[in-house]
Order: C-alpha cells, then sequence, then structure tokens
C-alpha cells in the first residue's frame, strides 16, 4: 500500500527515538499547539452508545462512532463461540442525529459482515449502502469506519480506499502512540480494557513530538458494571487535559493532511493559502498558529530536513 504521509511518521519516530536532540527546533502540532491526541472509536451503534456518549460530553471528550446502518432500530441476536447468543440493541433510526450530534458518525458495513469473506462487489455493496444510509441519517459526509470484527488485509483495504473514506481501522493494537502509517489498516493502540494500563504513561509524554492515543471498542461491553467504572475513570483522566487534543478519527486525519502539506525548508514554513491553519511549536516552546498562505520563520530540526527528503 502507499505510504500514508510518511514524513510526519518518520518525523514521529525520529523525535520518540531522540528528544534531546530536537528541543531547541520547530516543530509541527496539533490544533491549539497541543502535542497528544486522543481518539476514542467504538463499534456498532447500540443503545449504551446513550450513557456513553453523555460520559464523553460529560468530560469533554469526542467519540467516533462505527455504526451498522442496516440493524439501527432493531433487536438482533449475536451466536457466540460458547453457543450462547448475546442480544444487540440498536440505536434507533430516529435517534441517530440526536444521540451522535457532538461526535463523529463512521461506517461499519451496514450488516457487519466479514469483509474476508465477501467478494468485492461485497464489499463495496456493505461500504456504499452503509455510507449513503449514514450521510443520509447525519446530514454530513461519513469519512471513516471501522472493520467488522476487525477483519481487513491489503486488498480489502486498497478496495476501502477508493470508496470515499479516508480511513479504516483495525482491532490490530500496536500498544504505542505513534501516527498511522496506513489510514486504510490503521492499527489502533489498544482496546478500552487495556488503555488504563497505559492512561499514566501517555499523561507522563514528554510534549515535544506527536503522538496519538487510539482507543477503540463497544459501549455494549460497559453493561459489566466493573468496565463501566474502568471507562469512567479512564475519561475523567484524559478529559479536559490541556495537552491533549480530543478528535473524531475523520477530523484527526484532515488536519494530519493539512500539516503534509505545510511546506518546509531549513528556516521557514509556509502555511499554503489553501490549508486550513495549522499549529506550530517554536523553539522557546511556545506555539503559534499559522493562518492560510502565512510563513514564518523558523528553525526546523535536522530530522525534519530529513523528512523533507522523504516526501
Ligand atoms: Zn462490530
Amino acid at each position: 500500500m502507499r505510504p500514508i504521509f510518511p514524513g510526519l511518521f518518520l518525523l514521529s519516530l525520529s523525535l520518540l527515538t531522540n528528544c534531546s536532540r530536537q528541543v531547541a527546533a520547530t516543530a509541527l502540532a496539533y490544533p491549539g499547539g497541543k502535542s497528544k491526541a486522543l481518539i476514542l472509536s467504538y463499534d456498532d451503534g447500540v443503545i449504551e452508545d446513550i450513557p456513553f456518549a453523555h460520559l464523553l460530553e460529560d468530560h469533554g471528550l469526542v467519540g467516533t462512532f462505527n455504526l451498522n446502518s442496516g440493524y439501527l432500530g432493531v433487536t438482533r441476536g449475536w451466536p457466540q463461540p460458547g453457543g450462547d447468543t448475546v442480544f444487540q440493541q440498536y440505536i434507533p433510526v430516529d435517534s441517530v442525529r440526536s444521540v451522535y450530534k457532538n461526535h463523529e458518525i463512521a461506517a461499519h458495513g451496514t450488516f457487519h459482515q466479514d469483509f474476508l469473506a465477501l467478494t468485492e462487489a461485497e464489499i463495496r455493496e456493505e461500504i456504499g449502502s452503509d455510507i449513503a444510509n449514514l450521510e443520509r441519517l447525519a446530514g454530513h459526509r461519513i469519512e471513516s469506519m471501522a472493520y467488522p470484527f476487525g477483519r481487513s488485509d491489503a486488498t480489502v483495504a486498497t478496495i476501502v480506499g477508493t470508496t470515499g473514506l479516508t480511513n479504516a481501522r483495525t482491532v490490530a493494537d500496536t500498544h504505542t502512540f505513534a501516527l498511522p502509517d496506513s489510514l486504510f489498516l490503521w492499527h489502533p493502540t489498544c482496546h478500552d480494557s487495556r488503555a488504563p494500563e497505559l492512561t499514566d504513561a501517555y499523561l507522563a509524554l514528554p510534549n515535544d513530538t506527536l503522538s496519538l492515543f487510539y482507543v477503540w471498542g463497544h459501549a455494549w461491553e460497559f453493561k459489566d458494571p466493573a468496565r463501566w467504572l474502568a471507562i469512567q475513570d479512564f475519561c475523567r483522566k484524559m478529559g479536559h487535559q490541556t495537552t491533549i487534543w480530543s478528535v473524531g478519527s475523520g477530523a484527526y486525519v484532515t488536519y494530519l493532511a493539512a500539516l503534509h502539506k505545510v511546506r518546509r525548508t531549513p528556516n521557514r514554513l509556509h502555511n499554503p493559502a489553501s490549508n486550513p491553519p495549522v499549529w506550530v511549536r517554536l523553539a522557546n516552546g511556545q506555539y503559534e498558529r499559522l493562518a492560510p498562505g502565512a510563513s514564518r520563520r523558523a528553525r526546523m530540526g535536522s530530522d525534519s530536513q530529513r523528512m523533507l527528503k522523504n516526501e
């Protein structure tokens, strides 16, 4: 697959491994001058999304909710490996816009089929109909998806990359805070059951490099009271953090693409007029917003120069 934003990825990696050399250099930053980002991606579109969406809002957090539009409004049984059947109650169609009004609505396949078991035409139908249904319900463009069962491969990802979406998430946890190296096989940091183990490490991470904490899960798992308490605690810790940008997958990718378009020379940064505002971290540790069409003097680090050669 074509590498996505290779320069930013290299920058992230090089800064993670060589922070001391970078401290005095100018660097690209997330909105508000932040260096950390949090994506919370939740699958299926079940009624447990309602209290979970409220929990996120209470803590100033944004979720990406991946919905199976073919099941909205129904109760459906899912056979389990042990022979049991778990019943899921999906969000009513006429509640979608209000439940997710402060969050990103994303696709998850109309009927939650395993893409690795489908033909290309069937994959396109599963995604295309889900996007069309959700765009009608949401009233805006659908940019993101999570693979049903987390199942994908390079062939599926190539197909999904031509559907108009900008990104698609797997469940292949990396347990790292690295930026994505593939947006259509986007491997998250971890399932939310493992997130508490990484929370303190993320909060303690230095602010001088771009990083991403990408958590995924299902709100129906919060029917377990212990899991509900754990996610409440996680949101309390991660919410309202001045150093963390809480963002949906689609908005994150849009901003990353804007950073990628910033023109860099060893002594200057230029934000193209067609770009949205972007943020930079200055050598003195302060942050600055670079308006569309604006330039500024900047001393880019050696890794940033190397980044230019890779683009
Ligand atoms: Zn699912």
